[in-house]
């Protein structure tokens, strides 16, 4: 595995050259959103100044020029993520969407009264209300899988509550808040053992691990393309074929149709049953761009970079006496969450940013994890590739002062 020159690397992204309050720019909130490198923002630049169009319709030369473009970045991502086939691949405006899209769909053809719908203890919002809505509609029930003290799944109780009313599991591969990597193999396999499809929500993960979704064998995989360095209003929704043909469409529109009269409408084949109206094209093309960006670099390189970063702020936090981990999984990436004395996380947040650290504080849209450990919100620090020692040396300068300032 190559390893990565992070100074250089560095360079790629015009903003992380920033200062804030008259200081360099540690940005440790990638978690929200990462950070987009030149050759992302070019893509997007490029189409708008070069070659603008509307895709799908047009006969003429923008058009179908930019229509290639869009399609091949369908190929780019069928490649990233291994998809058996080009039309699994269904462009969506972000892993939100794309949940929306499984819940409301599945929803309507198999979700009946008596049925469950299993999520997780650590699931992100928007891996919690599109299900609760479809259940509520339905009749159904939302099944949570528990979690121990230290933000690990538990998996006993999981594979006992697979029982016949499950209809579909919807768990993430990796916790925005915790940073706990959940044992998905393992969860999907259990779970196809009764024949149940499980949906993987990979918004925290498609940047961080090389992901494969055959060898994982998920059936629904989603993930947002201003996470892995792209651009927002982008997002990816994979489905195996056998269960996107089945579902009926999210939302009816241009493109997604075959014919249309007042009478009756048919639908057009995959993956454009899933995509109507205009999509993001522009933030398409800046997709294309941070995956070629990704695939350079290489997603194992990558992981093992974070690794040894993600150790070295680990082992850094635990030497302040008065700091508490929220979130202990043996498992973890990316992101650390932790609570300072009995401070309010928001007041730690300011002094971080005071001096130019940018972190998370809050319940980063997972209320029932804080619930929970009882607590408002955690501090949270996460991680890219491109973050160095030094960043966390000041992190933990940062949070030093916070504890003299806050006692
Ligand atoms: N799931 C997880 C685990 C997330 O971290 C996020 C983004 N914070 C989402 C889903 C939602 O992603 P988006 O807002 O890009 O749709």
């Amino acid at each position: 595995v190559r390893k990565l020159d992070i100074e250089r690397l560095r360079s790629d992204f015009p903003i992380l050259q920033t200062q804030v309050y008259g200081k360099p720019l540690v940005y440790l909130d990638n978690a929200a959103t990462t950070q987009k490198p030149a050759s992302v923002i070019k893509a997007m630049d490029d189409y708008y100044t070069e070659y603008n169009s509307n895709i799908h319709r047009g006969v003429h030369y923008l058009s179908q020029k930019a229509t290639s473009e869009y399609e091949l970045v369908r190929k780019k991502v069928q490649a990233f993520i291994n998809a058996e086939h080009l039309h699994e691949v269904i462009f969506t405006r972000g892993t939100t969407e794309g949940i929306n899209l499984v819940a409301n769909s599945f929803g309507r053809k198999f979700l009946k009264a008596g049925d469950s719908i299993m999520i997780s203890a650590m699931e992100h919002h928007s891996n919690i209300v599109p299900w609760q809505m479809a259940c509520e509609d339905r009749g159904a029930r939302l099944q949570v899988i528990p979690m121990n003290n230290k933000g690990e799944l538990m998996m006993d109780a999981f594979e006992q509550m697979l029982d016949d009313t499950v209809k579909l599991v919807s768990v993430t591969y990796i916790s925005n808040s915790l940073g706990t990597v959940n044992p998905l193999k393992e969860i999907i396999q259990a779970a196809h053992q009764k024949g149940i499809p499980v949906l993987v929500d990979a918004a925290q993960a498609i940047q961080h691990v090389p992901i494969d979704v055959q060898e994982l064998d998920a059936d629904f995989l989603a993930f947002s393309g201003h996470k892995m360095y792209g651009p927002t209003g982008i997002g990816v929704l994979y489905g195996k074929e056998e269960w996107l043909n089945q579902l009926p469409p999210y939302q009816g529109g241009g493109d997604m149709i075959k014919s249309v009269s007042f009478a009756k409408t048919t639908y057009n084949e995959l993956p454009l049953k899933f995509e109507a109206g205009t999509p993001s094209i522009a933030e398409g093309m800046g997709l294309g761009a941070a995956i070629d960006y990704l695939e350079h670099l290489g997603l194992q390189s990558i992981a093992e970079t974070e690794g040894q970063l993600f150790s070295y702020a680990v082992d850094a936090l635990q030497e302040i006496d008065e700091l508490r981990f929220i979130g202990e999984a043996d498992n973890r990436a990316a992101s650390i969450s932790f609570l300072v004395g009995d401070t309010h996380p928001f007041d730690v947040g300011e002094i971080l940013d005071k001096h130019g650290i940018a972190v998370r504080t809050g319940h980063h849209c997972t209320e029932p994890i804080m619930h929970y450990f009882g607590i408002p919100g955690t501090v949270r620090a996460s991680i890219a590739f491109y973050n160095t020692t030094e960043e966390i040396d000041k992190l933990i300068a940062a949070v030093k002062k916070a504890v003299m300032l806050l006692r």
